[in-house]
């Protein structure tokens, strides 16, 4: 059966690639998504996800973009495993993370973790929920039908925590670590201990442009957990990011990502200095390192204003 085969979920059939890869030697598995911004050719598959099989369960780290590539993710583990889902840890709320949580919620009896500061995307989402919740539903369900349809719905977490917590399952450590407000109010690291493999979700992002056009977004505390990913000890053997290929070497995806957010910084911060109006800083900065990579296009201008109005506020302050 070919990858690009037919598959079939309770949420539509999905048609695109959908491989799970392990890491070596190690009991945790992982899609990659493509690097782009989620439309129907890609069917919403723009995310990271990954799980990890203990002799008490498994634990899913991120749920994709749709309830059909949640469901399509719940076969793959099934087809890996007898073990039950028993935990599924959200990274951050965020449309393109937290859709599949829906075929999570009606096929298993996982638990779901997330920051506490998730809770902001249903209660106050207007100012610091970092993507309007239902403005955000509306457009996917134009832009991901069938795939997210008007029976899609944002499952809450069943349990939160606030700075850091460790859960155990089947004698498996695993340590969430709040590292938001990065790309998001309520960024999650999660660190299996015992494997040396670390989950970074959207704080680090590879072969393409990071997101950074919400309001809720803080560069300066970003690179402050890129510095904590890397100072981590012992150093991971292997992270999974949340957008772009997964490596061994932690150094590849974060210098990546700082870069892009130093640029941006730079960039912004000197115009901000200067007295130069947004409009005008856009068009005199040299975007050619970044211009030919995926999501450029759709993200750059919006990134580069966001971080202008953080600087912006930074030098008022
Ligand atoms: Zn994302």
């Amino acid at each position: 059966m070919s990858e690009e085969s037919k598959k079939s979920t309770p949420y539509g059939d999905i048609s695109i690639p959908f491989r799970l890869q392990q890491v070596p030697d190690k009991p945790v598995y992982f899609v990659i998504g493509s690097s782009e911004v989620p439309d129907k050719g890609n069917q919403g598959h723009t995310s990271n996800a990954g799980f990890v099989v203990t002799p008490g369960g498994v634990l899913v780290y991120d749920a994709l973009g749709t309830p059909a590539l949640g469901h399509l993710l719940l076969q793959r583990i099934r087809e890996t495993t007898e073990q039950p889902v028993r935990v599924v840890v959200a990274g951050h709320y965020h449309a393109d993370h937290i859709y599949g949580l829906q075929a999570f919620r009606e096929h298993t009896d996982a638990v779901i973790w997330a920051q506490a500061a998730a809770a902001r995307y249903f209660d106050q989402p207007d100012f610091g929920a970092s993507e309007d919740p239902q403005r955000r539903l509306a457009q996917r369900r134009q832009a991901l039908h069938p795939w997210v349809d008007e029976n899609t719905y944002i499952v809450r977490p069943d349990r939160t925590f606030d700075e850091r917590t460790r859960l155990n399952l089947g004698g498996m450590e695993f340590e969430l670590v709040h590292r938001g407000p990065a790309h998001s109010p309520s960024d999650t690291v999660m660190i299996v201990h015992d494997l040396d493999v670390v989950f970074s979700g959207d704080l680090i992002y590879t072969g393409r442009v990071p997101f950074l056009d919400n309001p809720a977004v803080d560069s300066s505390h970003w690179l402050d957990g890129l510095d904590y990913l890397e100072g981590l000890e012992p150093r991971p053997e292997f992270v999974i990011p949340g957008h772009g290929r997964a490596f061994e070497d932690p150094r590849e995806g974060i210098d990546f990502t700082r870069g892009y957010i130093e640029y941006l910084r730079r960039h912004m911060g000197e115009a901000v200095a200067d007295f130069v109006p947004f409009e005008q800083a856009y068009e005199r900065t040299d975007w050619s390192p970044y211009a030919g990579l995926s999501a450029f296009e759709e993200t750059n201008r919006g990134n580069a204003y966001m971080v202008y109005l953080e600087m912006e506020e930074a030098s008022l302050a």
